[in-house]
């Protein structure tokens, strides 16, 4: 846990969410600003600041997130023919909560680049 981690407040239940998954070591919760008809996001319970401070040691927790991922989207009938997982890492990347987090999103077509 991180003081005044906002993501850190949301596992701990300091923050109210609407939880979709938790386990042991994971959460996951609707974003409060959807971009798309679902939003996910999906996040280690350990406090990692992005993708770009991670390390060996967080490879199983990152690679089990994919997986959960998957899981999730099999709960929506809207992802059923697919969906975005995404993650933002740093300024440059539009990283705007410095907790690792992971972007599930589903519902309607993505384009590509991404803007
Ligand atoms: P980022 O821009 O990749 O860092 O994504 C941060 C995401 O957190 C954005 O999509 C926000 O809408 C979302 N967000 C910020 N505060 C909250 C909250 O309190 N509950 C749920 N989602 C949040």
């Amino acid at each position: 846990m991180s003081e005044n981690c906002l993501f850190c407040k949301i596992t701990k239940g300091e923050i109210p969410s609407y939880k979709v998954y938790e386990d042991e070591e994971v959460f996951a919760f609707r974003d409060i600003n959807p971009q798309a008809p679902v939003h996910v996001l999906i996040i280690p319970k350990k406090h990692i600041g992005g993708l770009n401070t991670t390390s060996e040691e967080d490879e199983r927790i990152l690679g089990n997130i994919q997986i959960i991922a998957s899981k999730i989207a099999k709960q929506f009938t809207e992802m059923k023919d697919g969906f975005r997982l995404v993650n933002n890492c740093g300024a440059d990347g539009g990283q705007t909560v410095f907790h690792i987090h992971y972007h599930l999103l589903g519902g309607r077509v993505f384009g590509w680049p991404p803007g």
